[in-house]
């Protein structure tokens, strides 16, 4: 079900100047996410130059502070990529999957809505059962 074939062979980072990531598929490979501090288990983006290697799993290496994201769920409201969640830190938790974001994040400053970049990038069913869904039929109602 991994779907890499758009994913460059190797990309830079500001995160981790001075050596490129290079694209990893090897699955069933446990890491943390150096981006969103988020375990992961699938592709990742890795640089192995020091005693602990830097990975980032594929949407948190491709994610860029230029780009707005538009989620189909919540239509009208744009996330925009924060490489530290907003203030207060501690009290900063993912509206889709409900963990705690503690690196890299989606942030909707209108509604105060986070997303990690992987949540964000989830196939639309899975988020339809998340409070994402719920906080947009809140907002038809009133
Ligand atoms: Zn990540
Ligand atoms: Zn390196
Ligand atoms: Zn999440």
């Amino acid at each position: 079900m991994k779907h890499n074939e758009d994913l460059p062979a190797k990309i830079s980072h500001p995160a981790h100047p001075g050596h490129d990531l290079k694209l990893l598929t090897t699955a069933g490979v446990t890491f943390v996410c150096d981006g969103c501090q988020e375990p992961g288990d699938g592709a990742r983006y890795t640089c192995d130059c020091g005693s602990f290697s830097f990975d980032l799993h594929p949407p948190c290496a491709v994610a860029d502070e230029a780009t707005t994201l538009v989620h189909r769920l919540i239509r009208g409201r744009k996330f925009l990529f924060l490489p530290e969640p907003p203030a207060p830190v501690e009290r900063t938790v993912c509206d889709a999957c409900g963990e705690p974001a503690r690196g890299f994040v989606y942030h909707c400053f209108e509604d105060d809505l986070d997303l990690h970049p992987c949540c964000a990038r989830l196939p639309e069913r899975i988020l339809q059962d998340s409070r994402v869904f719920e906080l947009r039929r809140k907002q038809w109602r009133s």
